[in-house]
């Protein structure tokens, strides 16, 4: 992977393991410390060492912000208390009478603030088919201040072309923000690609182990960092200290997780793809899938994660996804162990059945976030699951 932006610049790996933390200068203490700490002395009133308080800064949460920073191509990191925290704070910066356009298959919860939040601020959105750069074109109004993506989406796999939809918004002066959750920084880097914000939810690859919340936005646009760190600060949903401490911990070993990730799960793909119980899988690594051309230039590998839909009802793809050991049955993504999931009745319930059948979504759809464990006893796992649940 080269994406050295110059001769002192590191590459995404080293960068991952070390960019934004030094030894401790007091106690060369190697990692960053956990600064559990609300506030900070002062030589004279108004006279600080960089700290006053930890909702508007922590050295633990600095660190973490110049990590993530890094890793995204960006100069400037916040990070949040949720990924729906540093979603709120992009949404901040919009004024009633204003509109966004975004993809009709964006994430629940973001669905969930634009329509049930922000809606009844005056805020309107159109929720389009993004992977048609023209219907993205076609839903500017003059009002339109951001355009909000996903890629890929969830959970069907839906790839966006990135240069092509930034290239839109900045040609309506409009902002484009991208929730980048899926691909991770290790395989995707919207910024580059001309994106003004990218956002995270740290909860998944880049935590990576199933035990923190966390979001992060990043840009390498100051105005708008000092105006999302005015956000930031006033609304308060920033991470504390020890849950910095666990993403950080989390980011040093992304490379090495996604690399795994992404070759257990693109097996997995081409073995579903072959099993006659199977009537489709969505994967952007597969050469079937409408997306793969695009993701194949803006993203370095195809990621972790894949549906697949089984020919069968929807109480065949329910006892499927009970019956399987290595893929627990729960929401959520990006850990080190596989999850399996089935979106009608669980992430995407709040659908109208209609509606969901139309996009896609359904009944015997199943999602798996691909983990860690052994390729070998994961392709098993499914294959008894299965077996089970269609015979
Ligand atoms: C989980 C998720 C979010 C929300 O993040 P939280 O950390 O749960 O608040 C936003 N976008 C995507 C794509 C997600 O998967």
């Amino acid at each position: 992977m080269d994406d050295s932006e110059g001769p002192t610049e590191k590459r995404i790996e080293t960068r991952a393991v070390h960019a934004g933390q030094t030894p401790d200068d007091e106690t060369g203490a190697l990692m960053t410390p956990i600064h559990a700490n609300s506030t900070y002395v002062q030589d004279a009133p108004g006279e600080h060492r960089g700290y006053e308080y930890s909702r508007t800064g922590n050295p633990t949460r600095t660190d973490l912000e110049a990590n993530l920073a890094s890793l995204e191509g960006g100069a400037y990191g916040r990070a949040f208390s949720s990924g729906m925290g540093a979603i709120n704070t992009v949404l901040n910066l919009l004024e009633s009478g204003d509109h966004v356009v975004t993809g009709e298959d964006v994430y629940g919860g973001t669905h969930r603030i634009f329509t049930q939040v922000y809606e009844e601020y005056d805020i309107d959105f159109s929720f389009v088919d993004m992977t048609d750069l023209s219907e993205i074109e076609d839903a500017f109004e003059e009002d339109t201040e951001l355009l909000w993506l996903e890629t890929p989406t969830n959970p069907l796999m839906s790839v966006v072309d990135i240069a092509g939809a930034s290239e839109i918004a900045h040609a309506h002066d409009a902002l484009c923000a991208i929730d980048n959750t899926f691909a991770t920084p290790y395989l995707q880097r919207p910024l580059e690609l001309g994106a003004d914000v990218v956002c995270h939810s740290l909860t998944k690859y880049l935590g990576g182990h199933s035990d923190v919340v966390a979001g992060a936005l990043v840009t390498d646009d100051e105005e708008l960092d000092d105006r999302l760190g005015f956000y930031q600060n006033s609304v308060g949903a920033t991470p504390g200290p020890f849950d910095c401490f666990l993403v950080l911990r989390g980011t040093k070993t992304l490379p090495v997780r996604m690399d795994r990730h992404c070759e257990n799960a693109r097996k997995i793909a081409s073995w579903l793809d072959e099993h006659d119980a199977v009537e489709r899988v969505y994967y952007p690594g597969l050469e079937s899938h409408p997306g793969h051309e695009i993701a194949a230039t803006q993203m370095d590998d195809f990621g972790g994660m894949l549906s697949f839909e089984l020919d069968g009802s929807l109480e065949q793809a329910s006892m499927l996804v009970t019956e399987t050991e290595v893929f627990t049955l729960a929401e959520s993504l990006g850990g080190v162990e596989s999850l399996i999931e089935q979106p009608a009745p669980m992430t995407h319930a709040a659908i109208p059945k209609e509606e969901r059948i139309a996009a896609g979504l359904t009944d015997s759809l199943i999602r798996v976030s691909v983990g860690l464990e052994n390729v070998e006893d994961q392709i098993a796992d499914l294959e008894q699951a299965i077996d089970t649940a269609v015979n």
